[in-house]
């Protein structure tokens, strides 16, 4: 057992678990398996797209200076989606078309089938048109050449089907972290075993820490707590270190007679980086780093392991993934109250956040003990407090936001209007 030696500050921490966290090697990915991940190298497009001129519509194609109101034609072929037609448009003729048909040589219009008399060998045409009309052109998508995504893009739906419509089956991007957690404690038992005997708990932090590595994108697992037991945590730390890129444990890395993390870390190789933050909830956290792995020791309280998640692992798991997390903003907020920080260390206070006149309201969920899981549902931000300070009501502290969507979904009327009436 050992005391911390000193705690660090925690911007200090953020530092050095950025400085000793490296980007993940490149690897071609296929197209399902990108989502989420950022693109390694520009991509570029390899031809015009769409690669043929073809048709927007259902309809016939015809020549514009034939296609005139009341005008009869007459059907000398069909060219559906895939399968260009094999004749051309002479005058007076059409070729049958459908949505996504190459437009057939002759022929620089489509008219609708609604405009016509409707399917059949002849057809009357019951409104004029113009040359191009309904014709989609061949580049007018994306050109050949042209970088269609640039490196560091983050990858979602439609940079996937942008690069499916490029023919990529495959493309580089910084390959997916992954997680392993590992809760420790004798007194846990995983949910849905078994009930609990008197001095047990259900762990949850596993769960949690799995969720949210998944959440910032990470491939992620979790192995059976571990026993506060040297030999057996031993065992779980060496497995959960063999294919980690990030090994998260909770609990036992505090200074009780039990919290065996820290010492078994040493005796596996693992390398200190800090351990002891100026930082609430989670003044334990420990970071060491073997070979190309990272690894935090988070504090067993279920509300400190997951804010230091949030606070430190992330970023860890965005650095390697050359992203950047547009899903933690920070924004100011205010409380109604004077607000007190008696610690020496910065408070992430958990907070509900509601939109006034004067900008981003903050109030406490309530108790903010490290314990209690309910209050982190409750919770949209975590406003920063600084150590030993006075927050006087009104004046306005810094806040990260767990929940954007609490942000995003902020719309004046104005914009609301806007939204309902600018319909595709
Ligand atoms: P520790 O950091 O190991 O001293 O644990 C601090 C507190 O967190 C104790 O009350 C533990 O029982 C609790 N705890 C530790 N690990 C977990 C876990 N995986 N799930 C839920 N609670 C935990
Ligand atoms: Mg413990």
């Amino acid at each position: 057992m050992q005391l911390f030696e000193k705690l660090i500050d925690h911007r200090e921490a953020g530092r050095l678990v950025s400085e000793n966290i490296k980007l993940l090697p490149v690897e071609n990915v296929p197209l399902e398996a990108a989502q989420g991940l950022a693109l390694a190298q520009d991509l570029k497009a390899r031809f015009d797209s769409p690669p043929f001129d073809n048709s927007a519509v259902d309809g016939y194609a015809v020549r514009s200076v034939d296609a005139i109101e009341g005008r009869t034609f007459e059907v000398v072929d069909e060219a559906p989606a895939g399968r260009p037609a094999q004749k051309s448009v002479g005058e007076g003729e059409a070729i049958k078309i459908f949505t996504g048909g190459v437009i057939p040589k002759g022929s620089d219009a489509v008219v609708m089938v609604e405009n016509t008399s409707g399917w059949g060998e002849e057809f009357g045409l019951k409104k004029a048109a113009e040359a191009g009309q309904n014709v989609r052109r061949s580049g007018e998508d994306v050109r050949e050449g042209d970088v269609i995504l640039s490196a560091g893009t983050e990858i979602g739906a439609p940079e996937i089907a942008l690069a499916a419509t490029q023919g990529y089956g495959e493309i580089p991007v910084y390959r997916r972290p992954k997680v392993v957690a590992l809760s420790t404690g004798t007194e846990l038992v995983p949910p849905g075993e078994r009930d609990l005997s008197p001095g047990e708990i259900y762990d949850s932090n596993s769960f949690a820490i799995v969720a949210q590595a998944r959440d910032a994108g990470a491939e992620a697992r979790r192995i059976s707590a571990a026993s506060d037991e040297s030999e057996a945590l031993r065992d779980a730390i060496q497995e959960a270190l063999e294919d980690a890129d990030i090994v998260v444990t909770s609990g036992g890395v505090s200074v009780g007679e039990k919290d065996l993390v820290k010492g078994t870390m040493t005796d596996l190789g693992v390398e200190q980086v800090f351990w002891g933050v100026k930082f609430k909830p989670g003044k334990p956290l420990y970071f060491g780093v073997r070979d190309d792995a990272a690894v935090f020791g988070l504090p067993g309280n279920p509300v400190s392991a997951m804010v230091c998640f949030d606070l430190f692992v992330r970023p860890a798991l965005m650095r390697m993934m050359g992203r950047e997390d547009r899903k933690r903003p920070r924004i100011q907020v205010y409380f109604d109250q004077d607000t007190q920080n008696r610690f020496g260390r910065l408070n992430a206070m958990r907070v509900s956040l509601k939109k006034t006149e004067k900008g981003w309201r903050a109030e406490s969920v309530g108790a903010q003990g490290s314990g209690l899981v309910s209050s982190l549902t409750k919770a949209d931000a975590l406003a920063l407090i600084g150590p030993e300070s006075e927050v006087k009501a009104g004046d306005t502290v810094e806040a990260i936001v767990l929940r954007e969507e609490i942000i995003l979904g902020e719309r004046t009327p104005e914009s609301e209007r806007q939204m309902v009436e600018s319909g595709d």
